[in-house]
């Protein structure tokens, strides 16, 4: 008898943690992964990593692709990409890629194509 459906977690202003920066922005877990931080590389266009990945969680979450309330973590006022810069967030790498244009591309695409479904279905009926 497994009848454990009802989710115990509280996704409620209780349990809002706030972003620790010193960690990955995306995960917030420690793993044998090593941190990124486009703030620190030497290069000369160093905030266009946090350009493109504030510009892609936005997106992910407007597709609704991104677990609630990441966003705002990720927001301190003045928008993701500006927050991730004074904060000199860090990524894991893999965590990264998860957010990046092609997966977004991917996403947009499969949202086009649920659009379509849902319009040929509204004909049928
Ligand atoms: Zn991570």
């Amino acid at each position: 008898m497994d009848n454990h459906n009802v989710s115990h977690e509280k996704q409620d202003a209780a349990s809002f943690q706030p972003t620790k920066w010193d960690m990955c922005a995306l995960c917030q877990k420690n793993t044998k992964e090593k941190l990124q931080c486009p703030a620190n590389a030497r290069q000369t266009n160093q905030g266009s990593t946090y350009v493109t990945l504030a510009k892609n969680l936005t997106k992910f979450g407007e597709c609704g692709a991104l677990s609630p309330g990441i966003l705002t973590r990720l927001d301190d006022g003045d928008g993701v990409e500006e927050t991730f810069m004074k904060k000199k967030a860090s990524f894991h790498m893999s965590c990264r890629l998860k957010y990046n244009t092609t997966k977004l591309k991917r996403k947009l695409a499969q949202i086009r194509d649920l659009i379509k479904l849902d319009k040929l279905w509204s004909l049928l009926n």
